[in-house]
C-alpha cells in the first residue's frame, strides 16, 4: 500500500437524523482522536457515556443490520458510517451519539462522508494499522462466501436476487478513498415492499420511510418518481456494507477480497477471521 499516513479530522462535526429500525432520533459527533487510540463509539446520552470500540469483539446482533455493544450500551446499524470511516482511511476518531442508533438518513454512506469531510482530515501521528493475508482465507455463512487473498487493495462483491431490477450483478473497487466517495458512497440501502410488514412484525424498521432506503414491488420501484442512481446500485450497497463490516477487524484492508451474497452475519464472521488471521501472527 502506497500511503500508511494515519489519519483522523481536524474539528468535530455533527448530524441528526432518525434511525432505521428503532425510529429514535438522535445525534451523532465525529470528534478528533488521540493519534493511535482506534475507532470508538460513546453513547452520550447514557448515565458514565460507555464507550464501545468499533471492533468484532463488540458485535453482539447481525439481523438486517450490524450491533455493537458493551454492558447495557449498545449502537445500531453501525454499518454505513463505518463505510464512510474505513471508506476515507481514517484510524483515530470519536463517534458521540445521543440515542441508541445511528441515523439512517437517505440510506447511504454519502452523509457521513460529507461531514468527516467538512470537519477535515487530517494526518496524525503514527502508522495506520493494516490487516493482510500471508495466504488465501476462505470464510462461509450460509449463501455467503467470502475469499481473502494477498495482492492489490480491492473489493469484488457479487449479488443475486430474483428481482428483474437486481438479478446477477458483479462489481470490483479499489479501495482509495476516492474510488469510495465516488463509486460506494451514494449508494443506497434497499428493501422490498413485500417484506415490511414481516420486518415490522419483529419490531424491526420502525423509522423506515420513502426517503431512506430504494423500495422494490415484485417488479420496479416503488419511491415515487424514484431512480436508481446507478443501475447497479444494489451490488455497491452491498460492498458499501461489506466495507463498514470489516472496519471492524481493526485496521486497513490490505489484501484483495471477493465475497459472494454477502450479509451482515457473514460479514462479521469474516472480519473476525481477518482479525484472528492478522493477530495470530499468521
Ligand atoms: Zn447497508
Amino acid at each position: 500500500m502506497s500511503n500508511r499516513d494515519r489519519r483522523s479530522i481536524e474539528s468535530s462535526a455533527t448530524l441528526r437524523g432518525v434511525g432505521l429500525h428503532t425510529g429514535r432520533d438522535a445525534g451523532l459527533t465525529f470528534r478528533p482522536a488521540a493519534a493511535g487510540s482506534g475507532i470508538w463509539f460513546r453513547r452520550v446520552d447514557m448515565p458514565r457515556q460507555p464507550e464501545i470500540p468499533a471492533h468484532v469483539r463488540s458485535v453482539c446482533t447481525t439481523e438486517r443490520r450490524t450491533v455493537l455493544g458493551a454492558g447495557d450500551a449498545t449502537i445500531e446499524t453501525v454499518e454505513h458510517v463505518m463505510a464512510a470511516v474505513a471508506g476515507l482511511e481514517i484510524d483515530d476518531l470519536w463517534v458521540d451519539l445521543d440515542g441508541p442508533e445511528v441515523p439512517i438518513l437517505d440510506g447511504s454512506a454519502e452523509p457521513f462522508v460529507s461531514t468527516l469531510k467538512s470537519a477535515g482530515i487530517v494526518v496524525v501521528e503514527g502508522e495506520a494499522p493494516t490487516l493482510s493475508v500471508s495466504a488465501t482465507l476462505t470464510v462461509q455463512d450460509g449463501d455467503a462466501e467470502y475469499v481473502a487473498r494477498p495482492g492489490p487493495r480491492s473489493l469484488t462483491v457479487r449479488v443475486e436476487w430474483d428481482h428483474p431490477l437486481i438479478g446477477a450483478q458483479m462489481a470490483s473497487f479499489a479501495m482509495s478513498p476516492e474510488v469510495f466517495a465516488t463509486e460506494l458512497a451514494g449508494a443506497r440501502t434497499f428493501g422490498f415492499a413485500s417484506e415490511i410488514e414481516a420486518l415490522r412484525a419483529r419490531g424491526l424498521i420502525k423509522g423506515g420511510h420513502l426517503g431512506c432506503a430504494v423500495v422494490l414491488s415484485e417488479t420496479g420501484i416503488v419511491n415515487g418518481g424514484g431512480e436508481l442512481r446507478w443501475a447497479d446500485e444494489f451490488v455497491r450497497h452491498k460492498a458499501l456494507d461489506l466495507l463498514g463490516d470489516l472496519a471492524l477487524a481493526g485496521g486497513r484492508i490490505d489484501c484483495t477480497v471477493v465475497a459472494s451474497r454477502p450479509s451482515h452475519r457473514g460479514n462479521v464472521a469474516f472480519a473476525r477471521a481477518l482479525y484472528d488471521h492478522c493477530s495470530s501472527g499468521k
